[in-house]
């Protein structure tokens, strides 16, 4: 039988945590609050009868509710695609791009479903690596990566977990690899909308990158309805052909009545819904915890991460560390392995979700603290292996 990479976290998620902990493990939206206009839509969109097949490609009316809040106006007709969450996009964009045995760069420590989603399409990862403690890429490193077997590359801006930002520069350079290789870019851009220094920029937004490019996107964290399964991909229309086909084959489309309840909503375009300067402060007091707490850590631009080191601390590998954490103080957060092809990479990290309520940060903070005044350096007496 095939194995898949990845689904470390999974695995922790699995393994369940005790009541009462305070868990910056996962990225499950606690904040912002999922908007009420979406929930009432929801609702009437079940009562008024949406419960069959529609157009897979998406509903029309949300196809251009998409379009409206993204930057160059792509054509809803020919040129987005609603998908089961930001997680099929990257599925079938792999799928549509890639032959089996090529190669696929991505920028490491990445967000771990890119394992898996490459490992589907018979691709071979081939990661770059990123280093603190700005996290950005080395142009050279980079360079070295592209060859003739790359087929496409991986980018995340801002990225799940480092928080850390492409900038238009970054991306004009890419273009310019991605044209002398003939590289595809899928361009996970889930995060668009929490961004606290600097500005996004879509690949979309370059010319000789866009042309070239596939981006996913998806309302599960801008909107707190990660459940609800809602994403979507942009491309020129020769992709979205392509990308369209294999949707079908592997969804069929993204659940109906939930699309027509986004639909019916104004709350895809920044003017109307915009939790980012309330994420930002999260984001600060999140970095203020961490260092108080004796970790090192870079502020991250966007995203709902921040990425930790833990060598101030504690000589204990991540994965253990995580659990004696969690059994001291009741805050739970994630080992950083498996962000990294080889986990061993991430063996001195953490990762921490702020996409939380105030007083869950506050919670948190107030054990850290706790614990930092009974034991400085807050993780000596555990030893891996004991339960958490
Ligand atoms: N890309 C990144 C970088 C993510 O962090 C996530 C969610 N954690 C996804 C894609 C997929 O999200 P979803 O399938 O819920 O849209």
């Amino acid at each position: 039988m095939r194995q898949l990479p990845g689904g470390g976290l999974a695995d922790l998620l699995r393994a369940g945590v005790p009541a009462g902990t305070v868990n910056l493990a996962v990225g499950t939206p606690a904040f912002p609050d999922t908007p009420k206009e979406l929930v009432d839509a929801a609702c009437a969109a079940l009562r008024s009868g949406v419960h069959q097949y529609q157009d897979p490609a998406g509903v029309p009316a949300l196809r251009e509710r998409i379009a409206a809040g993204l930057p160059g106006s792509p054509d809803p007709a020919t040129e987005l695609t609603v998908t089961v969450g930001g997680s099929e996009g990257l599925c079938v964009a792999l799928l549509a791009a890639v032959d089996p045995g090529d190669e696929v760069i991505v920028l490491e420590p990445f967000y771990e479903n890119f394992l898996s989603a490459v490992a589907l399409a018979g691709g071979r990862l081939r990661p770059v690596p990123l280093r603190e403690p700005d996290w950005s890429p080395d142009l050279t490193e980079l360079t070295a990566a592209f060859g003739p077997r790359t087929r496409a590359i991986i980018l995340n801006s801002p990225s799940n977990p480092t928080g850390q930002l492409l900038d238009r520069l970054h991306l004009e350079w890419l273009a310019d690899q991605c044209r002398k290789w003939d590289v595809t870019v899928i361009s996970d851009e889930v995060y668009a909308g929490y961004v606290y220094d600097g500005q996004h920029c879509s690949v979309a937004d370059v010319p000789g990158l866009a042309e070239r490019s596939i981006v996913v996107g998806s309302f599960s964290k801008s909107h707190a309805v990660s459940g609800w399964r809602l994403g979507y991909l942009r491309a020129r229309p020769e992709w979205t052909d392509l990308l369209r086909q294999i949707h079908v084959a592997t969804t069929a489309g993204a659940p109906a009545p939930l699309q027509h309840a986004a639909a019916a909503v104004d709350l895809f375009r920044a003017e109307r819904w915009d939790p980012s300067a309330a994420m930002r402060e999260r984001r600060d007091s999140t970095v203020e915890m961490l260092r108080e707490a004796g970790f090192r850590c870079a502020v991250p631009a966007g995203g709902c991460y921040v990425m930790a080191a833990i060598d101030g601390l504690t000589d204990e590998p991540s994965h253990s560390f995580v659990r004696t954490l969690a059994a001291e103080t009741g805050v739970l957060v994630a080992p950083a392995t498996p962000f990294f092809a080889d986990p061993r990479r991430g063996e001195r990290h953490v990762r921490v979700a702020f996409n939380r309520p105030a007083d869950t940060l506050d919670t948190a903070r107030q054990r850290l603290r706790a614990q930092a005044r009974r034991c400085p350096g807050l993780s000596h007496s555990s030893q891996e292996g004991e339960p958490a």
